[in-house]
């Protein structure tokens, strides 16, 4: 494993991918290799490895996937297998069905992941009932609701892009002051707002927007435009 003196830790869509700049950013990412770069991300590993190539970002020093529910070493991209036991721990899909299926109305959709399994709610007031439920089943779990698609994916409580990027920077010995973090939606929430320099593209979701420590840039900018903007700032 390379040892990097700084990184960027960015999450991939809306952020590096889907507003435009992702070749200028690219080719920033690959005038200056001595910056590692980690992608935390909602996708699963061969999902967001695709997106990688397609566009010619830089080979990552690791990958988060399944919003850091699992970690991959790059450029082999090997399996973090000490993570995924810490995962695997807090985490029972059959024991998760089987509470659900008690709440009418809530529609098991199917796993997409092997940590992510998705239901469809009927009414979104049943959310409410589904919470309380997971609750009376102690089920620690991570909930992510999709209003437009009334969705609602469940992962390992333990799947958060912080702890998945605190881990790594543990591992790979870089302080938190040198890694610059970039993301636009709630599941960048957490990493956001932990203790590094960072920025907040200017397609943010209000919601992340309006939590944010004064440290962390608020970008005029979108996507990768707004990541290339401010990671110069700050490399420079
Ligand atoms: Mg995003």
């Amino acid at each position: 494993m390379a040892t990097m003196k700084r990184v960027l830790a960015t999450d991939i869509d809306g952020t590096l991918i889907g507003h435009g700049g992702e070749q200028a950013v690219r080719d920033y990412l690959m005038e200056h290799p001595e910056l590692g770069v980690i992608y935390l991300t909602g996708r699963t590993l061969s999902n967001a490895h695709a997106i990688i190539c397609r566009y010619g970002f830089p080979t990552p020093l690791a990958i988060a996937t399944d919003v850091g529910a699992d970690i991959f070493w790059g450029p082999n991209l090997e399996a973090d297998e000490v993570w995924a036991f810490e995962q695997r721990r807090h985490w029972s899909p059959r024991r998760l069905r089987s509470a659900l299926s008690e709440v009418s109305g809530v529609i098991y959709r199917g796993r997409s992941s092997h940590w992510r399994i998705a239901f469809e709610l009927e009414d979104p007031q049943l959310l409410t009932r589904v919470q309380q439920c997971l609750t009376e089943h102690h089920l620690l779990v991570r909930t992510l609701w999709y209003p437009e698609e009334l969705r609602l994916d469940i992962l390992p409580c333990t799947a958060l892009k912080s702890r998945a990027l605190q881990y790594i920077l543990r591992r790979i010995r870089v302080k938190s002051e040198n890694c610059f973090v970039a993301g636009d939606a709630e599941n960048d929430g957490d990493m956001l707002n932990g203790h590094y320099p960072g920025v907040l593209v200017a397609n943010g979701e209000p919601r992340v927007r309006e939590c944010l420590p004064e440290w962390i840039i608020r970008s005029q900018y979108p996507g990768a435009f707004g990541v290339l903007d401010a990671l110069r700032q700050w490399m420079s």
